[in-house]
């Protein structure tokens, strides 16, 4: 019996060893976030039964698993303006030009993959640049 509730794979990153990504409004370039900003959640579905439990099932999920979840989640930062005028759930704009990163919500949003993030703070990644600081 094993108490699969609390699946933390999380290895703690706060070494400074790794190269730090951060991500830049594709139009402006402006930084919106950084590696250690992302909130990071879990994948919704499949990556838990991945290893032992579900082998023996006849009906692979696995074509079924999202590819790459669409978009990251972050932390509240300054620049979202909306978050600081104290609404509830709204688009969120670049502070440099406007553009439309992504939106938040605080009473939570589901990526695509499934999972439910709450509150969420979500950018998507074909709105932002990654790249290694
Ligand atoms: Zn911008
Ligand atoms: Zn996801």
């Amino acid at each position: 019996m094993e108490s699969t509730v609390q699946v933390s794979n999380q290895t703690d990153v706060e070494s400074k060893e790794k190269p730090q990504m951060i991500y830049r409004c594709k139009k402006c370039r402006r930084i919106v976030a950084s590696e250690d900003q992302i909130v990071p959640h879990e994948r919704g579905q499949g990556q838990k039964c991945f290893n032992w439990k579900k082998r023996t099932g006849d009906n692979t999920t696995l074509d079924e698993q999202p590819s790459e979840c669409s978009s990251i989640f972050v932390e509240p930062m300054k620049w979202m303006q909306a978050v600081e005028e104290g609404n509830v759930g709204q688009k969120l704009q670049c502070i440099g030009c406007n553009a439309r990163l992504g939106y938040f919500s605080w009473v939570g949003m589901q990526c695509n993959c499934g999972t439910w993030v709450n509150p969420a703070f979500q950018l998507h990644k074909s709105r932002i640049d990654e790249c290694q600081f």
